[in-house]
Formats: structure tokens, C-alpha cells, sequence
């Protein structure tokens, strides 16, 4: 589905941040993108949705194909209409919108089936009906959490993708993120990948895990083969 192929990315053209990365998902996996602090997980799902040039950054070499087609280099828009969607860390909605408003803005990207879209996310996040008309701003940071993969999945996504969802959520917050995102994936059927420095539930949940350090995938294993003693061992290095 997702072919990541020898990509470089730099910023300000010269700093860089991916070097020769790689990486392949099938349709259906559920994959742990691992990396310490500054490691290039941010970077790689900026640079497979096409946001890089809007921080001064590029991919400088090789390609990335989403359903066989090259997306590199497309506008974020396009990406999105591809579908893939990305969750970023920093929960970005509107927070003077209501939560109803949010969640049709994001439908703007693909109005067809929207309103069953709409019943799928009141679905996977019932406390969100009780609350539609409220300012998005009033929602503690795991509801908006929440809100904002309820928007990613009003973007008709096939493959999903989350940005460190668990910081700076209380554990059980952490515990009721990931519990929707493994529904999402195993009832709603969608591929997703979640990049988080660690989370034991994230190893149970993961059908295949990829560690990123300073720039590089130096590893790809199946969860059974990546205990946090393992991780914690190449992070320090
Ligand atoms: P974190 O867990 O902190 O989000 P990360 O694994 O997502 O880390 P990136 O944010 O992708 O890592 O950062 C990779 C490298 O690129 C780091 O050295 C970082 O300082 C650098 N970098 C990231 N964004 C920019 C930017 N806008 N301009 C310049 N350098 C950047």
C-alpha cells in the first residue's frame, strides 16, 4: 500500500533529517513507528504527506508510492484525496469551531458518504454526541485527541497515520486513545501507523515495527522481536 523508497530529507537545505529510508506497508498492518526525540519519525510522515515544504524542508532523493502512484512531491491537498490522512501531534482543530463544524470542515477533502462518516466517528467516539455543539476548545487533551482522529477519519482515509497521540495524556487517556485506534483498525479495517518514542500498548497492538534513529531506519522487526529493553538499548546508542 505505502512504499517508502531510499528517501533523503533535509531542511533548510542542510540539515538533514531522513537518510536513505525505506519502508513497506501491506493493506491491514498496524505499524510502530519507534524513534527517540528528534530521531525523524515527524519528518517522515511530513515529508509521505507532502508538508515538508511548508517548514522549509524537502525530500531530496528517492520516492514514496502510495498505491503504486508516486506522491512525492504532491500538495498536502492531494495526498489527502489519495487517501491518506495524518494526525499530528499539537491536536491542530479549530477551537473557537464547534465540534460539529470541525468534524464537517474536515469532510471538505471528500463530501462523498460524508454524513455515514460523520455516524462512524459518533460511533468510534460516543461523548462527542453530547457535545457537538460546544467550542472544540472546551475538551480536556485526550477528548481532543480524540476530535482530531475523528477528523482525520472524516478525510476518508485508507491509511491513517498518528503522530505521538499519547503525549501528554494521562495513562488512562493513552489506554482509551489506543483502544480506538486497534477498533479502527481491526473493525474499520483501516492500515494505520502510529509514531510514539514508547508504548508497551502500542508493541501489542503493532503488526510490524519500525525503530528510527537520527535519520535512520535501523531496524524492522515483528513486535514479538522488540522488547523495551531492546529499544531502550538502541535509543541510548
Ligand atoms: P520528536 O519525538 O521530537 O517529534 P521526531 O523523531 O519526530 O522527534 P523530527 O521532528 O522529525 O524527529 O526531527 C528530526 C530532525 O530534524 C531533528 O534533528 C530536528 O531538530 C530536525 N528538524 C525538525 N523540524 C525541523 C525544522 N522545521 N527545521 C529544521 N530542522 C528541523
Amino acid at each position: 500500500m505505502l512504499a517508502v523508497n531510499d528517501v533523503f530529507a533535509v531542511y533548510d537545505g542542510a540539515i538533514t533529517a531522513l537518510e536513505q529510508v525505506s519502508l513497506s506497508i501491506g493493506p491491514g498492518s498496524l505499524v510502530a513507528l519507534l524513534g527517540p526525540n528528534g530521531a525523524g519519525k515527524t519528518t517522515l510522515l511530513k515529508a509521505i504527506v507532502g508538508m515538508l515544504p511548508f517548514e522549509r524542508g524537502e525530500v531530496t532523493a528517492g520516492d514514496i508510492l502510495f498505491e503504486g502512484a508516486s506522491v512525492r512531491g504532491c500538495h498536502p491537498a492531494v495526498v489527502s484525496r489519495r487517501g491518506i490522512a495524518l494526525v499530528q501531534d499539537g491536536r491542530q482543530c479549530f477551537r473557537e469551531l464547534s465540534i460539529a463544524e470541525n468534524l464537517r470542515a474536515a469532510s471538505l477533502v471528500s463530501r462523498q458518504g460524508a454524513a455515514d462518516r460523520f455516524e462512524m466517528v459518533l460511533h468510534y467516539f460516543p461523548f462527542l454526541k453530547e457535545m457537538l455543539d460546544r467550542p472544540a476548545g472546551v475538551l480536556s487533551g485526550g477528548q481532543l485527541q480524540m476530535l482530531v482522529i475523528g477528523m482525520a477519519i472524516m478525510s476518508k482515509p485508507k491509511l491513517l497515520m498518528l503522530d505521538e497521540p499519547s503525549l501528554g495524556l494521562s495513562p488512562v487517556m493513552v489506554q482509551s486513545v489506543f483502544d480506538v485506534v486497534e477498533r479502527l483498525h481491526r473493525e474499520a479495517g483501516l492500515t494505520v501507523i502510529v509514531a510514539e518514542q514508547t508504548v508497551p500498548r502500542l508493541l501489542k497492538l503493532a503488526t510490524d515495527v519500525y525503530v528510527v534513529s537520527r535519520g535512520r531506519i535501523v531496524m524492522h522487526a515483528p513486535p514479538s522481536e522488540m522488547t523495551e529493553e531492546r529499544l531502550q538499548r538502541i535509543y541510548l546508542n
